[in-house]
C-alpha cells in the first residue's frame, strides 16, 4: 500500500490538542493505523499538544514553550509513537470498534444510484459515515459548508485528476466543489466525515438530503 494523500498538519495538531469532533478523530485514528509517516508526525504533534495543554489551553503559552515544543517536533524520532497495527480485515481497528466487526457487520442503507451508506454513532458536531460506491459510479456532485475528510478503505476513487487509494485521505472544504468517481474494476468503500451538511448542486440529492442526513 502506497499512501499518497496524508493528514494535514492542522488536523494532526488539532487531534493532538483534543480539538477535533469525534467523527474527524475517527478518520485521523483510522489513517494513523495505516500510515507510518503520519504516525511519526502525530507523535511529534502529541508532544506539542501536551505542551499546549500543560500551558493551560495554549492561550497563554510563552514563546519559549512554543519554541521548545517545536524543537521537540523537528527532532522527534520517527519510530516513536507506535500504534496498534491494522487488524486482519478491511476496516482499520479504530473503525472496526465502531462498527462492531469488519465489513460484514456494517448495516448498509441504499442512498440511490447504487451507492450505500452506514452512519456511525458519533457526537453531533460532525457526522461519520461509511460509503459503498459501485465501481465506475459517481458520488453526487456537491460543495461543502465546512470540512470534509474522506478516507479510502477498499478500492479507489478519482477526483479532480487525482487518484485516492486505500489509506489516502481527501481533504475538502468550502472552496471544494467535486464529484468523486469510484475507479472502474472494483467497488470503493470509504469513511467520510463532515462537520457541516454537504451542499448538493442537483435538485434530487437536495430533496433526499433530509432523509439520509447528509
Ligand atoms: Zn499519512
Ligand atoms: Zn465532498
Amino acid at each position: 500500500m502506497t499512501i499518497r494523500h496524508h493528514l494535514s498538519e492542522q488536523l494532526l495538531l488539532a487531534h493532538a490538542c483534543g480539538q477535533l469532533p469525534e467523527a474527524f478523530n475517527l478518520v485521523v485514528a483510522a489513517h494513523l493505523t495505516l500510515c507510518d509517516e503520519c504516525r511519526a508526525r502525530a507523535g511529534a504533534f502529541d508532544a506539542l499538544g501536551g505542551a499546549v495543554i500543560d500551558a493551560g489551553g495554549g492561550v497563554e503559552m510563552a514563546d519559549e514553550a512554543i519554541e521548545a515544543a517545536v524543537a521537540r517536533i523537528t527532532g522527534f524520532p520517527r519510530e516513536a509513537a507506535r500504534l496498534p497495527v491494522r487488524a486482519q480485515g478491511v476496516l482499520p481497528t479504530p473503525l472496526a470498534d465502531y462498527v462492531g466487526g469488519d465489513l460484514d457487520a456494517v448495516r448498509w442503507r441504499p442512498v440511490g444510484m447504487g451507492v450505500r451508506q452506514a452512519i456511525l454513532p458519533t457526537s453531533k458536531d460532525a457526522t461519520a459515515r461509511l460509503l459503498h460506491i459501485p465501481a465506475g459510479a459517481a458520488m453526487p456532485g456537491h460543495g461543502h459548508g465546512g470540512l470534509e475528510l474522506t478516507m479510502v478503505l477498499q478500492g479507489a476513487f478519482l477526483d479532480e485528476g487525482r487518484r485516492y487509494g486505500v489509506g489516502d485521505v481527501e481533504i475538502a472544504d468550502e472552496a471544494t466543489q467535486h464529484t468523486p468517481v469510484a475507479e472502474a474494476g472494483g467497488d470503493c468503500i470509504c469513511l467520510a466525515a463532515a462537520d457541516a451538511k454537504l451542499k448538493f448542486s442537483g435538485l434530487l440529492p437536495r430533496l433526499a438530503q433530509p432523509f439520509f442526513r447528509i
